[in-house]
């Protein structure tokens, strides 16, 4: 048996921090693990900035629900589950995720969690644990499952290596050089055809 795992931001979906501070005008929570790369200084550095502009999770999903999956994402995730049992490898937020889940129809998905007071502040986050794709991947060997893998950017370069396949997809090029052991291509066709080559059974379009 096998299963697809799938990297969700810049994948099938925009990164959701970005488009969410484009949304809300608040500067500041364009701030990646590029400009802080301490992930921790970063996440209380968003959760801050969502208090001083008095965002709680209602107001953050309803600005969530007005982005849009990537074009022919939702397409690309239905032909991929009529193939493979799909899953949604990501180090997203459950709460925050949820209204693009819903245009992607819900498909399985792991990631962390915000963890909310009653009014629905954002007080604080929890992280799933530690690696979480590889870990993930390495679960479903123990039960027997072959995986192919794919996703953009370096975190998802250990669940890339560990998958029984790895495919970059929308990978900036500074990745694609750095780990040219994996095949990479920028179009849902493209990877869907890799997914099929991938794939130990018999395939088609
Ligand atoms: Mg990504």
């Amino acid at each position: 048996m096998e299963i697809a795992c799938l990297d969700l931001e810049g994948v099938l979906v925009p990164e959701i921090w970005i488009e969410f501070a484009n949304k809300t005008g608040i500067e500041a929570l364009k701030a990646t693990t590029r400009d802080i790369p301490d992930y921790d200084v970063l996440m209380k550095q968003r959760l801050r900035l969502l208090d001083e502009h008095n965002l709680k999770i209602q107001d953050i999903q309803e600005v969530i629900a007005t982005l849009k999956p990537l074009e022919g994402a939702r397409e690309f995730v239905d032909w991929l589950r009529e193939r493979f049992q799909v899953i949604i490898l990501s180090d997203t937020f459950y709460e925050f995720s949820q209204p693009l889940m819903r245009q992607l129809g819900f498909p399985t998905l792991f990631c962390h969690r915000l963890i909310t007071d009653e009014e629905g502040r954002v007080v604080d986050y929890k992280l799933r644990q530690a690696d979480p794709k590889r870990q993930s991947i390495r679960a479903l060997q123990t039960i027997y499952y072959r995986t192919i893998a794919a996703g953009d950017s370096y975190n998802d370069t250990t669940m890339l290596a560990e998958a029984d396949a790895g495919i970059l997809f929308h990978a900036p090029q500074n990745v694609i050089d750095e780990f040219p052991q994996f095949p990479a291509v920028h179009t849902y066709e493209d990877l869907k055809k890799e997914f099929i080559r991938a794939s130990n059974r018999d395939l088609t379009l």
